[in-house]
């Protein structure tokens, strides 16, 4: 690897020998302010937008205007099967066959979606194992699933906890395995621990499923889009993920899911159904025989909202022109510099939580230097026009992305930190 240096021409020089330097032009960035540009390491929260997300949204609106209902199927892209059109991708992305995921929903209604099929408790396996720290949408989910079918979370609900350093270990959750493999039902684990940003041994994670016969479901909402993934090989039951984080398809984008080939060939009778599920050379006959539509397509309930699925479509196309293993080494290079950075810069002051040896995009930074105000710290970065994200008490989660963050904007990052730091060292 390459020896860094902590200067802006360094940082100026990495951006020039970029192979992807080209599609930072394809985003909007936020305003300048104050005469400042923005930097922005938000990414895992939400992506920018590409440029080009306007002309998909807007052809959907000329042709709705133009054609009417006959949009569904004389629309430049048929809205018919509007839907399909995020497949591709998705199936690049998370190492899926494209008939093993599609467009739909959002991600916590997946969960739902999908827990409906493969939470099926009986009176020997019953436990749903998630880990302590789990995005709060995803607790919510689990302990309403335990509920809904008459157990109590506070027995039912197993709790895989981070050690002291906050990280999750395959060992700790192996002994929960031991212990408990047999009354456990499902396990709904991350490929991308959110707050601490540490990527998961997900095909470490199946396999441990798989020996203990327990049904396991990903979420990938931080794994999508920022890590290469082989769901079809790992094959977890399933996977749900949203689109808006990096795959930079809007607020509230259309989410997506998987379901692994060896449960595609169901009638329909273990899930909740809607018409969009059907088969669809014959759902018009509107006839009342469910008759499954081959894949993952089956576990859609309603016709796509066709707006927001067309910025997923958008954005899609530039993850294939620049591939995602691509991306994930630029990535890779970017928060050895950040990491690089920080070490030389802000030893004492500032620590990373996230495991370098099992990074994405994001590195989770703990403001350590002792009597430093670390809110104020993040507030000072705000105000340089600085968009990060703050987790109290002490944490900023700062994501650049490869598709649009330069290596001169994480060396601008540093000097905003250091700018922010010396605003709040006390007097
Ligand atoms: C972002 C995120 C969510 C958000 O759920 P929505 O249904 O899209 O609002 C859920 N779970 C995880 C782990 C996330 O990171």
């Amino acid at each position: 690897m390459t020896a860094f240096d902590a200067t802006r021409e360094f940082a100026q020089s990495l951006d020039e020998s970029d192979p992807l330097r080209g599609f930072r032009d394809q985003f909007n960035f936020p305003d300048d302010r104050d005469g400042r540009r923005n930097i922005y390491v938000c990414g895992n929260s939400l992506g920018l937008q590409p440029k080009i997300a306007v002309q998909y949204v807007t052809e959907v609106l000329t042709d709705w205007a133009r054609l009417g209902v006959e949009g569904h199927f004389h629309a430049s892209r048929p809205w018919l099967e509007y839907h399909r059109l995020a497949s591709g991708g998705f199936a690049t992305l998370t190492g899926a066959h494209e008939q093993e995921v599609v467009a739909m929903n959002t991600l916590t209604v997946n969960l739902h979606v999908l827990m409906a099929t493969f939470y099926r408790p009986d009176a020997e396996r019953n436990k749903i194992v998630i880990e302590s720290q789990a995005f709060p949408s995803d607790y919510f989910a689990v302990t309403s699933q335990l509920q809904l079918h008459g157990y109590d979370p506070a027995d039912s609900l197993i709790e895989w906890e981070p050690r002291e350093d906050e990280l999750l270990y395959n060992e700790d959750l192996q002994a929960i395995l031991d212990r408990h493999g047999d009354e456990i039902a499902l396990l709904l684990l991350p490929g991308v621990q959110y707050y601490t940003g540490q990527v998961l041994d997900m095909a470490e994670l199946c396999e441990m499923a798989r020996q203990a016969g327990c049904r396991i479901g990903l979420d990938l909402a931080h794994a999508i889009g920022n890590v290469p993934m082989s769901l079809h090989d790992w094959a977890p039951d399933f996977a749900a993920w949203c689109t808006y984080k990096y795959l930079n398809s809007g607020p509230g984008a259309v989410a997506g899911a998987f379901v692994h080939e060896r449960h595609l060939d169901g009638d329909g009778s273990e899930q909740l159904t809607g018409w969009w599920g059907h088969e669809q050379s014959t759902r018009f006959r509107m006839a009342r025989q469910f008759e499954p539509a081959a894949g993952a397509e089956r576990w859609q309930l309603s016709n796509p909202p066709v707006l927001a699925l067309a910025p997923i479509v958008a954005s899609l196309s530039l993850f294939e022109e620049a591939g995602i293993d691509a991306l994930r080494e630029k990535s890779l290079r970017q928060t050895a510099y950040l990491k690089y950075l920080l070490d030389e810069e802000f030893a004492g002051e500032i620590e990373t939580i996230t495991p370098f040896d099992a990074r994405g995009c994001q590195l989770s930074l703990v403001i350590t230097k002792p009597n430093l105000n670390a809110r104020g710290v993040f507030k000072a970065l705000e105000q340089q026009h600085v968009t990060g994200d703050w987790r109290e008490p002490n944490v900023i989660r700062a994501a650049p992305v490869p598709l649009y963050n330069s290596f001169e904007d994480i060396y601008e990052l540093s000097v905003r930190l250091r700018a922010a730091i010396r605003a709040n060292e006390p007097r």
